[in-house]
Order: structure tokens, then sequence, then C-alpha cells
């Protein structure tokens, strides 16, 4: 991230996990996205800005999420816009295939 141009990039104190450990309210309903989760902060307010993690499929920093369209599946991926597209929704070739997939929405 601090590569990409970012100047001020905090690793959780204690890591993630302990982070859930203390508000497993707030952070489990996410699901298992939050173990990629990067965190910015404004430098001047210190207050996060937005999460941050990398894409399924491509490693780009991104914060869209999506359910695998395989109902059987219906895995939550971290998903840039672009390969949400190409991967028709899904998180695997094996799920683009499946015979029950849920509709896709487009706009
Ligand atoms: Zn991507
Ligand atoms: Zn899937």
């Amino acid at each position: 991230m601090i590569e990409s141009g970012f100047k001020e990039v905090y690793q959780l104190e204690g890591g993630i996990y302990n982070f859930i450990n203390k508000f497993p309210d707030t952070y489990w309903e996410c699901g298992m996205f939050v173990f990629d989760e990067r965190r910015v902060v404004n430098p001047n307010t210190k207050d996060e800005l937005k999460h941050i993690a990398e894409c399924h499929f491509c490693g780009k920093s991104t914060s869209y999420y999506i359910n695998c369209h395989n109902v059987e599946c219906d895995k939550l991926i971290v998903c840039c816009h672009e390969c949400k597209t190409e991967n028709d929704y899904c998180c695997s070739d094996e799920c683009r295939k499946a015979p029950r997939k849920r509709k896709t929405y487009h706009g």
C-alpha cells in the first residue's frame, strides 16, 4: 500500500485475530475477507477511511467483495470490478460452470 502512494499505513495492534476477539459482533459478520484486510487511516484525523483488501484474482487493492454466484458455494470473496465481471461473479472456474447460479444483476 505504501507503494501505491499511501503515506501512512498502520497495522492493527495485536493483529486482526485479537481485534475479532475483542469485537466479535462487529467483525465476524463480515466473513473471511477481514483476514486480508488492510486499514487506511486519514493522516490528519487518524480516522479510518475504508476497508481495503486484495482482490482474490489479481491481488489488486479493492474494497469490493461478492458472494460467489454458485449457490452451492456462496463463498465471500474480495474481488475488484474487472475480475468480478470477468469471472461472472464466481470464485473459480468450477463455480462458473456450476448448474445452479444466482441471477446476475448489472448496474
Ligand atoms: Zn481483480
Ligand atoms: Zn464459488
